[in-house]
């Protein structure tokens, strides 16, 4: 493995990614996908990247597909200068950062990846099409960037089982590799929407981290003990104004029966002030349960620094 501390080369076209990737002296690439606004856990996905690869390609794309009507794409923070900032000193050896019509040359696609029946649930009830659109940037990117290996944070977990059904569904040749969530120190689950929250709207999002802690410290009691806790605690603060609390399947997204036993996602959204946030630990259900980083049966990563 080579270590790369240099300034990232940036590539805004197809053309200058084709050219940047064919300098790279070695085939084994990873990519790192964003939407920009860096933070440390998009850090940590690079760094768990840059430790088992050669290269490290990163995108910064704020893919219009993934946005609905009344969502938050023209607001979104943009902080190129900073995102570069963070990407060299993550060891970064590519960023792709196109404009969307360098990714979509057509205007919106006509043909797109379907997320299918998992799409429509949780955050897919409330964001209609989000995930046909986060897997058909994910696809073009996957086929743009020709990485190997692609890190994709816990922190998303729908979208990350999404993304590996597609990779199976779809024989991608790509590894996916998923980074558990990162945190701020009082445990809110690092997030570029973070900056929209006021200090007070801040302390209030505690309380999603708060459920989740208190619903995996119930996981040895079962299904129910998990969701009274985490919910005893949001109930506590009216200022988060709850969109879903669930305990369900990792791979199915169903809600888990009370007999279950095992790995299980406990996840929450919520709208605070004008945010709407999403936060969810793994937890393991039954005798001597808790949460745990992440699901064991799938390829995860750590970063080690
Ligand atoms: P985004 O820029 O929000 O689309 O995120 C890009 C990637 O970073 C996705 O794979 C996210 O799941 C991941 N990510 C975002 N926030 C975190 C976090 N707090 N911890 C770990 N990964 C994260």
């Amino acid at each position: 493995m080579t270590t790369t501390t240099s300034t990232p080369v940036v590539a805004h076209t197809r053309e200058e990614l084709k050219a940047a990737r064919e300098a790279l002296t070695s085939r084994d690439v990873a990519v790192v996908m964003t939407m920009g606004a860096l933070h440390d856990g998009h850090a940590q996905l690079i760094r768990a990247a840059r430790q088992r690869h050669d290269h490290v390609v990163v995108t910064i794309f704020l893919n219009p597909l993934q946005f609905g009507p009344k969502e938050d794409l023209s607001r979104y923070p943009r902080t190129f200068d900073a995102d570069m900032e963070i990407c060299r000193e993550a060891g970064v050896d590519v960023i792709f950062a196109p404009t969307p019509d360098v990714v979509y040359p057509d205007g919106d696609p006509g043909v797109r990846v379907s997320a299918g029946p998992l799409g429509e649930v949780l955050e897919g009830a409330s964001r209609a099409g989000h995930f046909d659109g986060v897997l058909t940037v994910v696809g073009k990117l996957l086929h743009l960037t020709a990485a190997r290996s692609a890190y994709f944070g816990q922190k998303d977990a729908q979208q990350l089982l999404l993304i590996r059904r597609m990779v199976r569904d779809l024989d991608f040749p790509v590894d996916i590799v998923s980074v558990p969530t990162v945190r701020e120190a009082d445990g809110l689950a690092m997030s570029s929407r973070n900056t929209y929250l006021t200090a007070s709207d801040r302390e209030v999002a505690l309380c999603l981290s708060r459920a989740l802690r208190a619903g995996a410290e119930a996981a040895p009691f079962g299904p129910s003990a998990v969701r009274r806790a985490a919910r005893e605690v949001l109930v506590e603060e009216p200022l988060a104004l709850v969109d879903y609390l669930v305990l369900v399947h990792p791979q199915t997204l169903a809600d888990v029966p009370e007999w279950y036993r095992g790995e299980a996602l406990l996840a929450v959204a919520a709208r605070i002030g004008t945010t709407r946030l999403i936060d969810n630990t793994p937890v393991v259900v039954g005798p001597g349960g808790g949460a745990v980083d992440v699901f064991s049966d799938v390829p995860h990563a750590r970063a080690d620094v």
